[in-house]
């Protein structure tokens, strides 16, 4: 009987999501063994080897077979890039990179080195995703509504890079709604027109509005703002000829003519299973629709100047 054997992984970037979710994702799938982690400050967060940079892994670390890429955007091509060099399959957050071409070239590169390159959205596997997705596949639909409002000092403390260049800043959760939106709609989506207001000490959006369409003409609006105090909003609301669908909690809660279903947190499970998967096909999947729509806002919005930020 042949026995498969675990991926063996290396993290690197220990912050945030690598001890919210990716460390309990990996320990609960059998497909995966941690190897080692890599982080300059981060202490090991196991008894597990730990290193400060790449490549000193590669160099006196134990043998892995995949990276999985837990930093901001704004640095993971190099480290995707030197992974993929050196024959490893990578697992990238979103958003995939800080631009479009380096992803794309990324994917180019993992292509011709035969490895796998994963381009994760974590929101698309959230419980009320597929069910909406096959819901609308046959209805006509008529106005989609997007309410992301959250607080930037809730979710995101003293992230300084969120608010550099590349950072995203209130598009690194609005990207979560599009990366649900292109996957439940049936057809492709683009950008028709988009504000964006930047706080004065700020390189990046702190909400923005933006109205899309998709190619059979119908009106899409996006309400992104990071100063949302008290109750939260991560709403996606579609109005068909059967009636309204709304998605909320990030995709958690489906809500359709018939009633309402919430399933359970299963996105990074979803995530770690379909990276499995690819590698044992050899397939790399890296769709950059929802980057692709970010990027033009910031190409199409017109920009206003509002109050500093202060952490
Ligand atoms: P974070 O808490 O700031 O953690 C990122 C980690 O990356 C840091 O702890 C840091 O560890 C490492 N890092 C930072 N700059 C680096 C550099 N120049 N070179 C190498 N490593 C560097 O951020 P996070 O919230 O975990 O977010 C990371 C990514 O996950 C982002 O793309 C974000 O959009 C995505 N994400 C976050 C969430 C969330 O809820 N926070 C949810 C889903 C996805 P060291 O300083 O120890 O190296």
């Amino acid at each position: 009987m042949s026995v498969i054997k675990p991926i063996r992984v290396a993290l690197l970037g220990v912050g945030k999501i690598a001890r919210d979710q990716h460390f309990p994702a990996i320990a609960a799938n059998p497909a995966f063994a941690l190897t080692a982690t890599i982080s300059r400050q981060a202490a090991g967060t196991t008894a597990l080897p730990h290193f400060s940079d790449l490549p000193t892994l590669i160099a006196h670390g134990p043998a892995v077979d995949a990276i999985i890429l837990c930093t901001p955007p704004q640095v993971r091509y190099a480290l995707a890039a030197r992974a993929i060099d050196e024959g490893l399959h990578v697992f990238l957050e979103k958003p995939p990179g800080a631009t479009l071409s380096e992803v794309v070239a990324l994917r180019k590169q993992a292509e011709g080195r035969g490895v796998t390159l994963f381009a994760s959205w974590h929101s698309r596997y959230a419980a009320g995703v597929e069910p909406a997705r096959a819901w609308l596949a046959s209805r006509h639909i008529a106005k989609v509504s997007i309410i992301w409002r959250e607080d930037v000092r809730v979710w995101h403390p003293g992230q300084a890079w969120i608010w550099e260049p590349g950072g995203l800043g209130v598009f690194d959760p609005g990207i979560n709604a599009l990366s649900i939106l292109t996957r439940i709609l049936p057809r492709p989506v683009f950008l028709k027109q988009a504000s964006l207001q930047l706080p004065e000490n700020r390189a990046a959006p702190i909400a923005a509005d933006l109205h899309l369409s998709d190619t059979a003409g119908t009106p899409i609006h996006m309400d992104l703002d990071w100063r949302q105090t008290g109750p939260q909003s991560w709403d996606i609301i579609v109005e068909t000829d059967a009636g309204t669908l709304q998605l909320s909690k990030g995709g958690a809660v489906l809500t359709l003519p018939t009633g309402t279903e919430e399933g359970a947190d299963m996105e990074y499970s979803g995530l770690y299973e379909r990276f499995a998967s690819l590698i044992r096909s050899r397939q790399s999947d890296v769709d950059t629709s929802p980057l692709s729509l970010v990027a033009d806002a910031f190409l199409l919005g017109h920009r206003t100047t509002v109050d500093a930020f202060h952490d």
